[in-house]
């Protein structure tokens, strides 16, 4: 199991055992989450954004209209902080206290630079189709030159992270128990629904496995 840096702004104070630092769980955190948040200071107050992410090796990607503010900022070497967040389930104790949540969560901070390469931009903007719909970059129209020339791509090192994961039951106080209140966890998942073919879809294509049988890894 490879470690992490771990440093002071990293470290998980409240309930530390469930601060992890491996890698493995920190990508595959990143990896399942669909969107991830990215918080930055512009003006001097805080903005935290929603928006697409990809892994690639120890590096997260971001892309998006060259006119977006977040990605203009960050590349000018504004600080991120990075959070990607997965509900596993409501944890319902019996005293309201003790309610909470099962989640995976991790938290990234770092600088990002903007991706100028050309077949790294390319390679970052597959990577986003397939991040959303693993099989999906070989079935879309690669993007052209103008949508290139429109599309900022950003890099963020995975370098300075942490993960924190919530499993397992309520944990009541020991008085509590005994109280005539149901108490467990709801497990929650993103179940995908019968897709919807678009109204100009040509006759006779098929929908493809990937999104039949859609699953996040
Ligand atoms: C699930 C999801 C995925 C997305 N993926 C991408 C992506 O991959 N790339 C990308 O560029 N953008 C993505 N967006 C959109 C992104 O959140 C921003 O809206 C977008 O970057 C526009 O930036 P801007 O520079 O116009 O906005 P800004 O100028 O940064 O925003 C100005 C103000 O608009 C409001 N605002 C902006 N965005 C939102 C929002 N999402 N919700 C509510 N209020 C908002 C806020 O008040 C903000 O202060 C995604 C959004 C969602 C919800």
């Amino acid at each position: 199991m490879s470690t992490i840096l771990q440093t002071e702004r990293t470290t998980v104070r409240r309930l530390p055992k469930r601060g992890l630092y491996d890698r493995e769980t920190i990508h595959a955190i990143i990896d399942e989450a669909l969107i991830c948040h990215v918080g930055f200071v512009v003006e001097g107050a805080p903005v935290v954004i929603p928006t697409i992410h990809t892994r690639v090796g120890e590096t997260l990607y971001f892309h998006g209209s060259a006119a977006s503010r977040m990605l203009r900022s960050l590349r000018g070497g504004v600080e991120a902080c990075v959070t990607v967040t997965l509900l596993d389930g409501l944890v319902l104790a019996r005293s309201a206290f003790h309610h909470s949540m099962n989640y995976r969560s991790a938290v990234v901070f770092g600088t990002a630079r903007e991706v100028t390469d050309a077949d790294e931009k390319l390679r970052a903007l597959a990577a986003l189709v397939e991040h959303v719909a693993a099989g999906r970059s070989v079935d879309a129209r690669p993007p052209n030159e103008k949508e290139l020339r429109q599309t900022l791509v950003l890099a963020l090192p995975i370098e300075e992270a942490s993960a924190k994961v919530r499993t397992g039951g309520p944990v009541d106080d020991e008085e509590d128990y005994d109280l005539p209140i149901w108490a467990g966890v709801l497990p929650l998942r993103l179940v995908p629904q019968s897709p919807l073919p678009d109204e100009r879809l040509r006759a006779g294509i098929p929908v493809p496995g990937y999104v039949d049988q859609y699953a996040r890894k």
